[in-house]
């Protein structure tokens, strides 16, 4: 990773194609884009392809993901021709995992959940972002509590101050649906089965209407733990 650097004040009120397009001026391959292959990111790699298309897209293949997050990814790799970096995690500390605590060792308390997650996406993400100077996300404030304050664009404190680039900070759900649905976007099925969220098939579940876009993320822990640990802000 390179060393730690600043980001103009106005890429915090740019529309996610100029953040994109400082991005790709800015950073061209050494910026990545982090895709879990959800609306958001599909929206995000659909804007890359025009404003930062030098930008990598990468998936963190942590070996639960549902059958459904495979085909759009599929699909988003023939549609924009690109190749889509998987980085799976580290064989021999699953191994472990699986031997030790069985296969469903993260219902059992959220340290045991970020035990997993942190075998299965953070470990991979930092080899991921490995020599890369910026990366870039579908995140959004609306998400959840623990998403309200993300900016555009962010220093990366928890990944050697490398810059985070979130161009879909101030979407509003229903803009991003607006955009995939004009764009006739390759979209995860597991969508219009009621999951606004997607990450791993024995973490996610479908939510009710009107419930939060991530209550199915983790269903048994409360709102506050609701990451996985890939986005950390200030420390937190
Ligand atoms: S989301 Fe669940 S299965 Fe996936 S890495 Fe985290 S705890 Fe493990």
């Amino acid at each position: 990773m390179e060393g730690r650097r600043s980001i103009p004040t106005w890429l915090a009120e740019a529309p996610a194609e100029e953040v994109l397009a400082w991005a790709d001026a800015e950073f061209g391959a050494r910026a990545a884009i982090a895709s879990s292959f959800g609306v958001e990111d599909v929206v995000l790699i659909d804007l890359a392809s025009r404003h930062a298309p030098r930008a990598g897209v990468f998936t963190l293949d942590t070996g639960r993901l549902p059958p459904e997050t495979y085909e759009v990814m599929e699909e988003v790799r023939r549609r924009y021709g690109i190749a889509i970096e998987t980085f799976v995690p580290e064989r021999a500390a699953v191994e472990q995992l699986e031997r030790e605590k069985g296969f469903f060792s993260f219902r059992r308390s959220v340290e045991e959940r970020k035990e997993c997650c942190a075998i299965r996406k953070l470990e991979p993400l930092s080899r991921a972002l490995s020599g890369k100077s910026a990366w870039i996300t579908g995140l959004r404030r609306e998400q959840s509590i623990t998403r309200a304050e993300v900016e555009p664009a962010e220093i990366d404190e928890a990944h050697g101050g490398i810059v985070k680039l979130n161009p879909l900070a101030r979407w509003t759900e229903a803009e991003v649906w607006r955009y995939a649905r004009a764009q006739e976007l390759p979209l995860n099925a597991l969508h219009a089965r009621g999951y606004p969220s997607i990450g791993c098939a024995p973490c996610t579940r479908a939510v009710a209407p009107g419930e939060d876009v991530r209550a199915g993320r983790w269903w048994w822990e409360q709102p506050e733990h609701k990451e996985c640990g890939l986005h950390v802000r200030g420390g937190r």
